[in-house]
């Protein structure tokens, strides 16, 4: 399935620039524990997955929370490679008290700035690692009514160093139109809150096709996803990714059943390279300036 990610598909011109500078993309999830997470992340993987320990970066203190932890796995297509880290943070919001569960993830955040920015004053740069979170995408619980207290306060603390992609979990158990009166609301709050998303940049120049796409992809925010690592069998005889009801089966990468496969596309395929570039001109940009100021540089 992954053969299917298309990263050899990017306009040539970021296609050229990626490869020469490696493909190298890094997600985090969060939410609350039995939301998904590492489902999802082993539905997105579903291919020679691997645990990788991350080297940590040179001169910097250990992430304070031990909860914190990453997986990877080198993917190709057409002779290029992609190396997909995954952060999963187990424990968000499971605390009898949860006013600063956000904060280990911030510190993590920061800490991936840090090493970065430590990179960049030595003298020697050519050898730098970019371990700077792209994507943090986030869980919210399905429970169809609005956001909680939680969410809110999380992409707040949040939505000025990471580029934040919400998704609704767990999707399966909510109807369709249950989904779409779900998403309108989630995003009345956001927008309420004035809380930033990730918003994709659209091109005037880019052709008719790759802009219906990215539209159809990014007016899908927030992501009704659904994960599952066994296959089972469909009525009509077909060997799915899915989930089976009394009713029916929820198939995973059924873009009429939910949006994983549009999450996917947006994160490996028409969206990397813009949220690569948002959280190095935009949001490290912001905490290295901040840092430096307050240090009186
Ligand atoms: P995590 O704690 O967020 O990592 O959640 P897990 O991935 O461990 O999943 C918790 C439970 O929810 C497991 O029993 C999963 O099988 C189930 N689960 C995971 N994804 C989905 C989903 O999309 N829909 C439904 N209905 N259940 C799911
Ligand atoms: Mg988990």
């Amino acid at each position: 399935l992954m053969g299917y990610v298309g990263f050899a598909n990017l306009p040539n011109q970021v296609h050229r620039k990626s490869v020469r500078k490696g493909f190298n993309f890094t997600a985090m999830v969060v939410g609350e524990s039995g939301l998904g997470k590492s489902t999802l992340i082993n539905t997105l993987f579903n291919t020679t997955l691997y645990p990788r320990k991350e080297p940590l970066p040179p001169h910097q203190e250990r992430p304070k929370t031990v909860a914190i932890e990453s997986i990877s796995a080198d993917i190709e297509e057409n002779g290029v490679r992609l190396r997909l880290n995954v952060v999963d943070t187990p424990g968000f919001g499971d605390f009898v008290n949860n006013d600063e569960s956000w904060k280990p993830i911030v510190d993590n955040i920061e800490a991936r700035f840090d090493a970065y920015l430590e990179q960049e004053n030595r003298v020697n740069r050519s050898k730098m690692q970019d371990n700077r979170v792209h994507a943090c995408i986030y869980f919210i619980q399905p429970t169809g009514h609005a956001l909680r207290p939680i969410d809110i306060e999380f992409m707040r603390r949040l939505h000025q160093k990471v580029n934040l992609i919400p998704v609704i979990a767990k999707s399966d158990t909510l109807t369709d139109e249950e989904i779409l009166q779900f998403k309108q609301r989630v995003l009345s709050d956001i927008a309420y809150h004035q809380i930033e998303i990730f918003r994709a940049p659209v091109y005037e120049n880019e052709d008719e096709e790759t802009i219906a796409e990215n539209e159809e992809i990014v007016n899908k925010i927030p992501f009704a996803v659904v994960g599952s690592n066994t296959e089972i069998d469909t009525p009509d005889g077909r060997r799915v990714r899915g989930r089976s009801y009394p009713w029916g089966v929820i198939e995973v990468d059924n873009e009429e059943h939910c949006d994983f496969v549009k999450l996917r596309q947006m994160l490996i395929r028409t969206h990397m390279e813009e949220l690569k570039e948002h959280t190095n001109d935009v949001l490290y940009e912001k905490y290295r300036s901040e840092k430096l100021l307050a240090m009186g540089v």
